[in-house]
């Protein structure tokens, strides 16, 4: 019999490689275990995920720097922050930073594609994703991605990340137009990091990711088995733990790392302004 496809995202494969346990609480138990409360930092990405989005969708004329502070404000949830003035005061930095970005930008060009959905096959695998924004340029797709932590971002994090590789080729498979380069935007300190994949690294890539998918793939055969045992899926505790929404759940990671509050990942800022390089 032909192996059935399995059908995951980079974001569930890379779940499983950080940590098992997390993995089974996020995919597999249900109902999931209750998690901890939502984090500001998450709160500032989807804001400006969703404005930029909703920028590019609207009409070039109404592609303006003003309006992109609007769409902030418009999204704007207090999710996450310590209290009332930091949460104002996010978002006042959140537009800023969401304005600054649009001014880089040039309204009248058309990406092929903003939240767009892409899929590719590989071996047993049918991995797809939502990338952010796919650019064309020069008869190539680029993938961008943006982000808005407070870790400034080296070219490794482009050259490394199994997502991007991922998405570049979906993005190519799906929209017919070769793409190998794939953009970090970094908005809180305005820097972009790109790498240019040849094939044989984005072949690569989806040879680590059809791996991963297998594993994936059999440890949710032996859950649904009712054989979900820590063996199956081990805690991974680190540092990391300490970000972890079902460390509540997990006495090994509680071990790992002190627990945060839950604005402890935005941004820290130098008294000029300027995203403080130990972010
Ligand atoms: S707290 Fe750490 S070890 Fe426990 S599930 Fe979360 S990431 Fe895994």
């Amino acid at each position: 019999m032909p192996r059935r496809l399995y059908s995951a995202t980079p974001t569930r494969l890379t779940t499983w490689l950080d940590c098992p346990r997390r993995y089974r609480f996020t995919y597999l138990d249900r109902p999931p275990p209750v998690k901890g409360p939502p984090w500001a930092h998450n709160t500032v990405g989807a804001v400006v995920h969703n404005a930029l989005a909703r920028w590019w969708r609207l009409p070039v004329n109404a592609r303006t720097v003003a309006r992109a502070g609007a769409l902030v404000d418009e999204y704007w949830t207090t999710e996450g922050f310590r209290d009332d003035d930091q949460a104002a005061a996010w978002r006042t930095r959140s537009r800023e930073m969401v304005q600054r970005y649009v001014e880089t930008l040039d309204p009248n060009d058309e990406p092929r594609g903003v939240e767009r959905t892409v899929t590719v096959m590989h071996g047993g695998a049918a991995l797809s994703g939502r990338i952010d924004r796919v650019d064309e340029r020069s008869d190539e797709l680029v993938v961008v991605d943006y982000k808005t932590g407070r870790h400034v971002l080296t070219v490794d994090d482009a050259r490394s990340s199994l997502a991007l590789a991922v998405y570049a080729a979906a993005a190519a498979r799906t929209l017919r137009r070769p793409c190998r380069r794939v953009e970090l935007h970094h908005l809180p300190s305005g820097d972009v990091v790109a790498w240019e994949h040849d094939e044989h690294a984005l072949n690569r890539h989806l040879a680590r990711a059809e791996d991963v998918a297998l594993e994936c793939s059999q440890a949710d055969q032996a859950f649904k088995a009712g054989q979900a045992t820590d063996a199956m899926f081990p805690p991974r505790p680190s540092s990391s733990c300490g970000w972890c929404d079902f460390r509540a759940h997990c006495a090994e990671g509680r071990g790992a790392a002190p627990s945060r509050p839950s604005w402890s990942g935005l941004a820290t800022y130098a008294p000029n302004g300027e995203l403080h390089p130990s972010s």
